[in-house]
């Protein structure tokens, strides 16, 4: 604690153009909550010891530390545990770390309440099955969906998840060459990094109807692909995860502060800067 005022920070690698200073900036100056909020740049090999000289009172953690850090947690919550990731870290009274992940919370906030999506009854394909997808898949099924289909590069990861999270009646997993056999999803969430590195999906048009839902975790370049995929194949909606990146940020605010902050002023701030509609 500096003069007082608590000390966060968000650790990950890269990190420079993390919006989260800016997010929790605008928390604090909305709550009048006094807060310092800074990026540090964390490489895989030097995190550990990174944390342990970080004397702040929470932290979020990002790519690729977010599962690196679980064993560095005396206290997990049970979302956190059952994901194997964490995304935002307490210092607790004596001086551990409890560790929760709200990727997942912050997911279906931005669906539900800022896009008005009805999940209910709702047939989903998620593509991924990396640590957002674990996030985006468990909280999903705590939603009344109908059913979830995974399909991932690497079908085992997609195995694998299926098998965690335990719902044999709604969770299945497809791989590419099983989709000539399926009809149009309801919602399609792509949860995959391949727009980081220019990787490109060929989902087949057909899984795209006039009323489906499509989803992007990621936001600026890396969902541009997806986006104008997702346009040219009809989707009745198409979100990128901007609105994600805010509402689990104002998650984990409320973990720290006991005050979760209003969050569509900042919302619509970096929506401006970044229209979905300059992506295509
Ligand atoms: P991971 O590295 O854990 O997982 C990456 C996933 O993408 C894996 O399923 C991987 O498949 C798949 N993948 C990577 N490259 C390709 C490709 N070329 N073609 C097909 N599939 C590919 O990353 P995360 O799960 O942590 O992050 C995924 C995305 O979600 C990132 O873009 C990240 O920015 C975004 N995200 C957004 C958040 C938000 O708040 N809006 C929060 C968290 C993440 P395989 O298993 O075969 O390697």
């Amino acid at each position: 604690m500096a003069g007082g005022v608590k000390r966060f920070a968000v650790f990950g690698d890269p990190i420079a153009h993390s919006l989260s200073p800016r997010i929790h900036a605008a928390f604090s100056q909305q709550t009048n909550i006094p807060l310092r909020y800074s990026a540090i740049h964390a490489p895989a090999a030097t995190f550990e010891n990174q944390l342990a000289d970080f004397d702040g009172a929470g932290a979020n953690i990002t790519l690729p530390l977010k599962s690196l850090v679980v064993p560095i947690c005396a206290e997990l919550s049970d979302f956190a545990r059952r994901i194997g990731a964490v995304n935002t870290l307490s210092r607790r009274l004596d001086d551990h770390w409890r560790g929760d992940n709200t990727d997942g919370p912050g997911l279906i906030q931005d669906l539900v309440r800022r896009h008005n999506v009805n999940l209910y009854g709702r047939r989903v394909l998620m593509l991924g099955a990396g640590g957002a997808a674990r996030a985006a898949a468990f909280a999903l099924l705590e939603t009344d969906i109908d059913s979830l289909v995974i399909t991932n590069r690497t079908p085992d990861r997609a195995v694998a998840l299926a098998d965690a999270l335990a719902d044999p009646e709604r969770v299945m997993t497809d791989t590419f060459a099983d989709f000539r056999n399926e009809h149009a999803f309801d919602v399609v969430i792509d949860a995959t990094s391949a727009g980081h590195t220019g990787g490109r999906h060929k989902l087949p048009l057909h899984l795209i109807a006039p009323t489906t839902v499509c989803y992007h975790l990621s936001y600026g370049k890396a969902a541009q692909h997806f986006i104008a995929f997702a346009r040219e194949a009809g989707a009745k909606r198409v979100f990128d995860g901007l609105g994600m990146l805010v509402e689990q940020a104002a998650e984990a605010f409320n973990i720290w502060n006991g005050v979760r902050p209003e969050t569509d002023a900042i919302y619509a701030e970096l929506r401006a800067e970044a229209p979905l509609d300059a992506t295509d």
